[in-house]
């Protein structure tokens, strides 16, 4: 198969797990009755991706889904975030999006990363890994954080809530 460069350069950021995350998305769809939703949206390609997520009775994400409509990274990226983050306290979130937006966005290792989460994140920021590829791409960096900024917006738009109940 002929490739052009700019196809090879793409083959390498959509590495195969994204691929795979972008035609066969986890988690797809809207939680009823979810405890906190978020919409997302990133004009500058047009990504827009709902999230809706669940909370038990430790404040950890029981339950995660995500409906996305978009370029193949933003999907890719929000299934890849819904695996990372399912069981996990807000806390750990948190801390898993501050390491993908730094693995994404900075010339950061992603091995450095996973030793600043600790021993628990790790394997799950492990397999987040191959979103670091969209660092040498800076106009899709906002395609792969998008999820998660709208997770964290999520997040937070439920510690409001629950200042009320
Ligand atoms: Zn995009």
């Amino acid at each position: 198969m002929e490739a052009a460069a700019k196809d090879s350069d793409l083959l390498g950021l959509y590495q195969e797990i994204i691929l795979d995350h972008g035609k066969s998305p986890r988690n797809a769809g809207v939680i009823e009755n979810a405890d906190c939703r978020s919409d997302g949206k990133n004009p500058l390609c047009g990504d827009r991706v709902a999230v809706t997520t669940e909370l038990d009775q430790q404040q950890s994400i029981a339950d995660i889904k995500f409906d996305g409509k978009g370029c193949a990274i933003s999907i890719a990226s929000a299934s890849m975030m819904t695996e990372a983050v399912k069981g996990l306290s807000i806390t750990e979130a948190r801390l898993i999006f501050e390491a993908v937006r730094t693995i994404c966005s900075k010339e950061a290792s992603v091995l450095d990363a996973m030793q600043d989460v600790g021993n628990k994140l790790a394997p799950r920021l492990e397999k987040l890994a191959s979103l670091s590829g969209v660092r040498q791409f800076p106009a899709r960096v906002k395609c792969a954080t998008l999820p998660w900024h709208t997770l964290m917006s999520c997040l937070d738009g439920k510690a409001t809530a629950s200042t009320e109940r």
